[in-house]
């Protein structure tokens, strides 16, 4: 074991991402973990810190290595590190919370006020190496395989939005069939869901859409949702998903809730939204819950439990799995969207 390591990183400020050989690292805080990366996987962030758009402007300080969605190896561990040991197997929550604020004494660590992202505010796990504090490991089941425990992280996401309401026995509609609308299809299904419709404005994922078990895929581009949803079902859905960050397809989506019914939002808009507040959502009695990140770690064991007896099947999710110095190709692969979830396997790299 040499003390080099490849990482895909952002250099400098500015377009695109590059493979360069680094230090691995050495330096352990008493709390924190050394991670052999075995799998990693590309996020829609990973895609905005590729494409630096305004919010990684705003928020990466170059150099540093990205990434955050891994499953890997412990290799060693920091001074006091209790929680997990030398060779087990773990993937990890990438919000690092502080532990010590009220939301983290009150089990809400999900929405810590002094919050850490891996790959975001501190280098991420795309390197044959990664430094990750004890707090956010999660040792996942033996029978999932590493390619999937990778993608627990957006897996997470699909589950925290959709078990935000009891579904048993409900309608949903989800809008944006990306990876983590496709994986709250079948959540969404496990739950108890009778009719799960989705909205998705492109060819391929709408296929994906109708593979991961959507009853309904309507287009909004070829046709009206609101009326092609009110034509499935009478009183409309009990439930939206916005998964696709679409002003209007949250606007529409919201059109399609049945007055008292519910709205659950994990898309991420960008930037500032106007919608008709009064009539979409008050007077309509609509109760909306704003998802951010995973519940630590009531979303991980649901995450674990529905991987480990295969009531989803992530096969119809990841759709590449390439070799770590094919990153390039799967950030293409991320950027036209002709893909589910890609995974990179470092397991490949020759040393
Ligand atoms: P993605 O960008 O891959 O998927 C979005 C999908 O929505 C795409 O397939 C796109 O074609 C589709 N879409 C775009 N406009 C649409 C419209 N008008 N109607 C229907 N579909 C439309 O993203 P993803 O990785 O699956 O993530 C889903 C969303 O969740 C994104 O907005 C992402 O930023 C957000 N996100 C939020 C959190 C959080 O903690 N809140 C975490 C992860 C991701
Ligand atoms: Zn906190």
């Amino acid at each position: 074991m040499g003390t080099a390591m490849k990482a895909i990183m952002k250099k400098v400020a500015g377009l695109g991402l590059s493979m360069e050989e680094v230090e691995k690292p050495t330096n352990l805080g008493p709390r924190d973990v050394l991670i052999k990366v075995r799998r990693a996987s590309i996020c829609g962030t990973d895609v905005h810190i590729y494409e630096w758009n305004e919010w990684a402007q705003s928020k990466i300080r170059p150099p540093m290595i990205t990434g955050h969605e891994m499953a890997g190896e412990v290799v060693a561990i920091g001074s006091a590190v209790t929680r997990v040991k030398i060779g087990d197997v773990v993937t990890s929550e990438t919000h690092i919370p502080c532990e010590t604020c009220y939301q983290c004494k009150t089990g809400r660590m999900h929405v810590c006020k002094n919050l850490k992202i891996l790959g975001v505010d501190r280098d991420g796990i795309f390197a044959e190496y990664a430094v990750i504090p004890e707090t956010v490991l999660w040792k996942f089941s033996p029978e999932i395989p590493l390619d999937y425990a990778s993608v627990m992280e957006p897996f997470g996401n699909a589950i925290h939005t959709v078990s935000s309401t009891n579904l048993l026995g409900k309608t949903a509609l989800i809008s944006g069939a990306g990876p983590i609308g496709l994986m709250a299809i079948q959540v969404a299904k496990v739950g108890g869901a009778t009719t799960v419709i989705v909205s998705e404005v492109d060819p391929f994922r709408i296929e994906m859409a109708k593979n991961n078990g959507a009853d309904v895929v309507i287009n909004p581009m070829e046709k009206d949702l609101v009326k092609e949803v009110y034509s499935q079902l009478d009183d409309g859905v009990d439930v939206l998903f916005e998964m696709s960050g679409s002003k209007k397809a949250l606007e529409d989506g919201l059109k399609c809730v049945t007055m008292g019914g519910e709205a659950a939002v994990l898309g991420l808009f960008g930037k500032k939204i106007d919608i008709d507040f009064d009539s979409l959502i008050t007077m309509r009695g609509i109760t909306v819950h704003g998802i951010t990140g995973r519940r630590m770690f009531q979303t991980w064991r649901i995450a674990d439990e529905l991987l480990r007896t295969k009531k989803v099947d992530l096969s119809k999710v990841v759709t590449h799995v390439l070799p770590f110095e094919e990153w390039d190709k799967g950030f293409e692969l991320m950027i036209n969207k002709k893909c589910g979830k890609v995974v990179l396997n470092l397991d490949t790299i020759s040393e």
